[in-house]
Formats: structure tokens, sequence, C-alpha cells
């Protein structure tokens, strides 16, 4: 359970009242709250004792461990997750897809893998939809081939990637070929545990913890943590998927309603091993978007079976409190001059990707104008008093848009035929044009339109 604002305030100097305004707020209440939300670090106030300090942080702490595996911009992000259910408020880090490649496939079949990871790539709403991360295991037998498969991956593609070996002595020589890129390490058992702390302890790299039931897990993450390891994922192996399931919702809510410090990591869920063909491995990597593993491994994918995954996966990550919008402003479509048509619609991100390419396709360049209604939809945007007459005309007046087309002539949606009448008033220099009801009618319109305009 987070520490509220209340009882922070209570632990800092003179019991909350000292008042010294040095951490930038007026009061140390002010602080405090601040501090519970997360918005301001304990480091602004010097006046803590070391153990008030270290009781604070460790209360403060995000019930799920915020884990970063990889380097640099491609770093993948798990954990930090607030709450069991999406609908309470809302999941934070999607899960990290991974592609395993074993170092037993033939080359030929390691560089199709690499190369797809790389290349299956989808433009979706503004976003770019891919997997994140590639799984290498060592089945050969042949430490030199597995470390010459570590060693092309590294060299071929800077994406982040798990080392996965049963052999401890393979395991931590080939992480030391690659520590700058902080590499997942799969697994720590309780046999391997202290060769693998001795092993990273000089260099810290994120581990995945396994044991044969969640209990297990319980002493290791402890021992790791007391280890100074801290950046953990959590492999309660599961026999199936009911059991699977069973595992990451038990670990889910120890951390979340108890607040239980040794589970609170993100976990890491293998269809890989649970599912006979890409079908079914598929089918399970979406339930486990849903429920709850941080890392998802598969064995293989193409373009029909990972972008129904990836698009389950923004459904499930996009919080539903916030509609996905697009920036308030003028959009070129094409490359519009100043006698091309004007056109506005609002900022929910599907209705301005549906409208611009609806423009794009009927081949007249145009000005689209998008105007902010906080994610709404045209028709919704207009029910909210977000896309009125009275709101869209200083809208155009401040966009620019005057300085840029000469046609004075501005086309709104059918659907919202009913703010003609305001906008004309709001802009006496505009002729107003209701335009089609649906964007799927704007190919045939626009240029009927540009063609009535020239004649
Ligand atoms: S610096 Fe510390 S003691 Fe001073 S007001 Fe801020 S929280 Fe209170």
């Amino acid at each position: 359970m987070a520490l509220k604002g209340t009882d922070v305030v209570k632990r800092l100097p003179d019991g909350g009242k000292k008042n010294c305004r040095e951490c930038g707020f007026p009061t140390c209440f002010a602080f405090a709250m601040k501090l519970a939300g997360g918005g301001v670090s304990l480091d602004k106030c010097p006046h803590l004792p070391a153990d008030v300090k270290a009781e604070l942080e460790e209360a403060l702490a995000p019930p799920i461990k915020l884990v970063t595996i990889g380097s640099g911009d491609k770093a993948l992000r798990i954990g930090n997750e607030e709450v069991v259910y999406r609908h309470e408020k809302t999941f934070v880090h999607q899960p990290g897809i991974a592609l395993r490649i074993t170092d037993k496939e033939p080359d030929a079949k390691v560089d199709e893998k690499i190369k797809k990871l790389k290349d299956l790539q989808f433009p979706w709403v503004g976003l770019t939809l891919k997997a994140n991360l590639l799984a290498l295991r060592f089945e050969s037998g042949d430490k030199a081939r597995y470390e010459a498969l570590v060693k092309k991956v590294c060299e071929q593609t800077n994406v982040p990637f798990i080392l996965s070996s049963e052999d401890v002595d393979v395991l931590l020589s080939a992480y030391r070929l690659c520590s700058n890129r902080r590499p997942l390490l799969y697994p720590v058992t309780k046999d391997n545990i202290d060769k693998v702390i001795a092993g990273v302890k000089s260099a810290p790299t994120p581990l995945v913890v396994k044991a044969n039931s969640v209990e297990e897990l319980i002493p290791m993450t402890t021992k790791l943590k007391e280890a100074g390891l801290d950046e953990l994922v959590l492999d309660p192996v599961s026999k199936n998927m009911q059991e699977a399931i069973k595992n990451q919702t038990l670990i889910r809510r120890a951390a979340l309603k108890q607040n239980f410090r040794p589970l609170g990591y993100p976990t890491i869920g293998f269809p890989c091993y649970m599912a006979k063909d890409e079908i079914r491995e598929i089918l399970l990597a979406a339930i486990f978007v849903a429920k709850y593993p941080g890392i998802i491994v598969l064995n293989d994918f193409d373009a029909s079976s990972l972008l129904p995954l990836l698009v389950q996966r923004l459904n499930i990550y996009t919080d539903p409190r916030i509609p996905m919008s697009v920036e308030q402003k003028v959009y070129e479509i094409g490359e519009p001059t100043a006698d091309s048509p004007v056109l506005i619609t609002s900022n929910w991100a599907l209705t301005y990707f549906i409208v611009a390419s609806e423009i794009e396709g009927s081949k007249v360049p145009s000005w689209l104008l998008v105007k902010d209604t906080e994610g709404l939809g045209v028709l919704t945007g207009w029910a909210a008093g977000k896309f009125s007459g009275d709101s869209i005309g200083p809208f155009l007046k401040k966009s620019g848009i005057e300085d840029k087309a000469k046609t004075r002539k501005l086309v709104i949606p059918g659907k919202v035929a009913r703010i003609k009448g305001e906008l004309e008033e709001a802009l006496p220099d505009w002729e107003i044009i209701v335009g089609p009801r649906e964007a799927s009618e704007i190919p045939a319109y626009l240029p009927g339109l540009v063609q009535k305009w020239k004649n």
C-alpha cells in the first residue's frame, strides 16, 4: 500500500513542523504531499536523518520494481505497475515481446529471426508497433557457438536481449562479452544463485529468478536484494496456462494488495514452451498480455500473427482515462497551396488518421485543421461543447491558416452541419461548406469540389 502524504509528514523534521522551505516548498506538509505522489525526490530535504531517509525510500518505492533491460533509447522498461485490474486505473509498461533464438538453429534461420525483429514494424495511429527483444538460448552444448551468436546479435542490432542458459558458466561467460548492453540473465536458481551473485556483483544486470513455486521465489529474491541485486524478474515455472495464470495473479496481488516486497517484481512468461504450434503460442501470449508478465517469449511469429498481438497489447496498455489524440494544429496533406481546400476535424487520433488518409486518397492536396476536442470524435466533441462554432472560430483565427490559404472556404464534417450558422457568425469572412458525413466519402467529394471552384 503506498504511503500517504499525511503519513510522510509525521516522519519529516520536527514532526513536519520545521517548515524551513529549503526544499522549495512553503511547508513540510506541501513537500510531503508532493513526495507521496511521486512528484519530488527525497533528496530535496537536506534535514532528513539517514535512517528516516532509508525508511521513507523503502516505503515510497513502487510496489512492483521498475526493471530496465538493455541500454540506450531501445532499452525496455517493465514493472512499476500499480493496479491488479486494468479498469481500476491503467497498466503502465507494456510487456516486452521477445523472439527466441537458439544456438542450435542454422545460421540462415538466426539471420532471418534477427532481421524479422528489426523489420516487422507497424505504423498505427501515430505510433510504431513492434516486438522488443531477443531471447538467446544456449542449447548446442558448444560454448563457442553460443558466444558467436551473442557477438552476432551485439554487432547487428541494438535491441535488448535475454541470455538464457542452464549452464551457469556459459551464462556468465556470455554475460562478460556484453555486460555493457545490460542483458537480462536467465535463470537464477537455488542451485546457481551464489555463482550468479559473485559473477554479476561488480557490474549488476537484471536477472530472472526461477523457482518451481511462488513460495520458493521468496528466499531467493530476498537473498539477491541483500546482495545489492534488485532488478529482478520472476519466473514461477508453470506446467500449463491454468497454473501460469494462478501464479501470475498470486504474485501481482501479493505485490499490490499486500505490498509484499519479495514478490514486488515484474514476471516473465514462456508461451514458447507451453504451445505446440504458432497459433496456440500467439493465443497464450494474448492471455499473458492481459495477465501479467512483463516479458513474453515467443518461439516465432510473422506479420499476421504479431500484429494482432501488438494491437491487443496497445489496447490493454492504453490509459482508458485519456483518449488517444493528436496535436491541435494545421496539418498539410500532400503539398497544399494557397488555393487548396481547407477542412476541419477533431483531434481524436482515430478520426484524424482516417480523415487524413481519405484526403490523401482523394489526391487533392489540402489543409486539415485539427481542433482540440480532448480526444473526442467529431459528434461527441460537438455534444461536449468542444467542437462548436464558438470554439472553432477563435481556433481558426489563431491557427495561422489565413496566412497559408486564400480560399476562405472551410469544409466542416457533415455530421455537425448544425454548426454552420454559428460558424458563419464567428467567421464572417469565410464560406462554410458542409462536407460529407462519412470520411470514406471524401475521395469522391474533394475532386468534385475543387473542380466546381475552378469552373
Ligand atoms: S526542507 Fe525538509 S524540513 Fe525544510 S520545509 Fe522542506 S521538508 Fe520541511
